[in-house]
């Protein structure tokens, strides 16, 4: 049994090594597919205050603490290329930066921006090579502080029904084509304290099931992928996917019907004026509606592995398989490793679709959990860490680079 275990690794090694060689190796790089670094410790960047986040919703020019956020891009940006040099393992090419609310969107945008000068100047560093991936949503932990902060606004300046911060959240993933939907999503287990009554009051499952939906569908509208979060309320969020697939698979229906009634109307149409009326009509139709967005990453996965199956199930797109969501997954050490049901569940999802996460807010430490992610990966599938690197680098390449 070892000895087939260990001729069984000598060929993975090979398998490796040569895999290795045929590819640039400075392509292959560690991506952290969420992270939160945008903020920091202590009060190195605050947050944007209420009467700043409304200031940016007119100008973004007047959002201050943009040179704080300059500053803090070069700290990440410096301890990432110092803990590249200093270790044996491939540079951090790549992170997805999470926000978790408006007043974060900002930030995150400039720190984007900032990174990507910063590396573009620094030549023949690898630091971050493919620079940063701009995400945006409302996590549940912030959505009552969302809330409060775009409730003052009048109802009429928003086009139709739902959250008030939802346009500001479209406009930034509107404005910003390569970004992303995230950090979003459902969480039970979640409490914030009543001031006045000093009792825990939990989170208002119908607020978060009505914000979870929205931005769930703006990223299917968008094409954009999405990094969810679910604690402890996985029948919540299986009731919110039924919904929603229900909900699109049925508008899809009636646009397919539409865009055969307008095609067959233009094959017989002689007024040129009603021509380009029904022409205008099918280009405003579009594409196919997407049922899910197209990617669908669950981030500090806590299911079980059943739950692998019962996620995958209801994602597929029977109707049109080709349009199902890619579905990844990822376990953040802080969350997930001292679980003991992580392993069986990393097996069942398999090595092609995971992908590395820090889930951090403290870049310093960035480096050392994404190197406790590839071991653990590693070790789980018996594999050697360079291939944990370069197979999740391409999974989080098929989130982010779409
Ligand atoms: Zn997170």
């Amino acid at each position: 049994m070892r000895l087939l275990k260990s001729a069984h690794r000598i060929s993975q090694i090979s398998a490796t090594v040569l895999a290795m060689s045929s590819t640039n190796r400075s392509r292959t790089y560690i991506f952290d597919a969420h992270n939160h670094v945008h903020l920091s410790m202590g009060s190195e960047v605050p947050s944007l205050s209420k009467e700043e986040i409304h200031q940016c919703c007119i100008d973004e020019s007047n959002v201050t603490r943009m040179e704080d956020s300059k500053q803090h891009a070069r700290n990440i940006y410096q301890n990432y290329s110092s803990s590249y040099q200093d270790g044996e393992y491939h540079p951090i090419g790549c992170i997805a930066m999470m926000s978790t609310q408006p007043r974060d969107f900002p930030i995150v945008q400039t720190i984007a921006q900032e990174l990507k000068a910063y590396n573009e100047n620094k030549e023949g560093d690898l630091t971050l090579q493919k620079g940063v991936i701009e995400c945006y949503g409302i996590h549940p932990w912030m959505l009552q502080q969302a809330t409060q902060d775009f409730d003052h606004l009048p109802d009429d300046i928003f086009e139709g029904k739902g959250p008030k911060w939802l346009p500001f959240l479209k406009h930034y993933l509107i404005s910003n084509p390569a970004s992303h939907v995230g950090e979003i999503g459902l969480d039970s287990a979640r409490w914030e304290m009543d001031e006045e009554t000093k009792e825990k009051v939990p989170i208002p499952m119908d607020l978060q099931i009505e914000a979870f939906e929205a931005q769930m569908h703006i990223a299917a509208d968008l094409k954009r992928s999405v990094s969810i979060h679910t604690v402890h309320c996985w029948g919540e969020l299986m009731d919110s996917l039924n919904r929603i697939k229900t909900e699109r698979t049925k508008l899809r229906k009636e646009q397919r019907q539409l865009r055969k009634t307008l095609k067959r109307q233009l094959g017989f149409e002689t007024n040129k004026d009603e021509l380009r009326n029904i022409e205008k009509q099918l280009e405003e139709l579009g594409d196919d509606t997407l049922v899910f967005p197209p990617c669908m990453y669950f981030h500090a996965f806590g299911g079980k592995t059943a739950l692998v199956d019962q996620l995958d199930a209801i994602t597929r797109d029977k109707a049109s398989p080709q349009a199902s969501p890619d579905v990844y997954f990822g376990f953040a050490p802080v969350i997930n490793f001292t679980a003991p049901k992580t392993m069986s569940v990393m097996k069942k999802i398999g090595l092609k679709r995971l992908v590395i996460e820090s889930d951090l807010e403290n870049y310093k430490r960035v480096s050392h959990d994404l190197r406790e992610n590839v071991k653990f990966i590693a070790n789980c599938f018996d594999v050697l860490e360079n291939e944990v690197i370069e197979q999740t680098m391409m999974n989080a390449e098929n989130i982010y680079f779409r």
